[in-house]
């Protein structure tokens, strides 16, 4: 059995797991965080691996699920969980099946993504779970939230409280979470360190436009992003002038 997920603890109770096996299309960010009452986690992964087996501690406490959005490589596990929240524009991408294919064509063909000439990746993982693993048979299973969040709503785990911000644009669910304490923005989707994609079927330039804007306003200390490493104010702020410029 493969290491599936790697675990870097980047603050106080605050745990940024990986899946460092899966392609760089894919490979998302998970981050659980631990609070006096209980723990939350931000996203869930691509669910090939079931966490619970693989990191049970993350389940001991009652943990809620915080989805920053409905695409598999945030939602595949999620099912693992039996508290589960995301947006309400994403509830029903959600509960229909979120498209998933593990397969670089069949996936870009399920979510309506033209590569445009680009070459398409094969299989999307460089290896395999345990040998008996069958790639063409993943799915990601349709699923009911317990709670469904809006913007403005306030999300308590006892000595850590985070605020919804709903910032449409890569879909029109696209959250993030912000701990005004510390400074701290768990920004999924919306903002990483990479090419920032808004050409999806459900996806909205003129909505990402604003999303931005707010963002490089946003009085932050670190970004802790749905893919890659984390960053600081000062890189926010270019990379959402970046984004604005390029679709000026
Ligand atoms: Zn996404």
């Amino acid at each position: 059995m493969v290491d599936w997920f790697t675990q870097v603890e980047v603050g106080p109770g605050v745990i940024r797991v990986g899946e460092p096996h899966v392609n760089e299309l894919l490979s998302a960010n998970l981050w659980w965080l631990r609070g006096t009452d209980r723990d939350i986690v931000i996203d869930a992964g691509l669910g090939v691996v079931a966490l619970r087996q693989a990191v049970p501690g993350m389940f001991a406490r009652d943990p809620l699920v915080l989805l920053t959005h409905a695409h598999l490589d945030h939602v595949g596990g999620a099912s693992e969980f039996v508290d589960r929240a995301a947006h309400r524009a994403e509830a029903q991408v959600l509960a229909a099946g979120v498209p998933a294919s593990l397969y670089g064509a069949d996936l870009y063909d399920k979510l309506g993504i033209d590569a445009a000439g680009e070459p398409v990746p094969d299989l999307l993982l460089d290896a395999l779970p345990d040998p008996g693993y069958d790639p063409t048979a993943y799915r990601v299973e349709p699923m009911a939230l317990s709670r469904v969040l809006d913007d403005g709503d306030r999300v308590d785990l006892g000595g850590r409280e985070l605020t919804v911000l709903h910032l449409p644009g890569h879909t029109p669910g696209s959250i993030a979470l912000f701990e005004e304490r510390t400074g701290t923005l768990y920004s999924g989707d919306v903002v990483y360190e990479g090419w920032l994609i808004d050409n999806l079927p459900n996806s909205d330039v003129a909505a990402y436009r604003r999303s931005m804007e707010f963002l490089a306003d946003l009085d932050v200390a670190v970004v802790h992003p749905g893919h890659g490493d984390s960053f600081d104010r000062t890189r926010l702020r270019q990379l959402a002038a970046a984004y604005l410029s390029r679709t000026a």
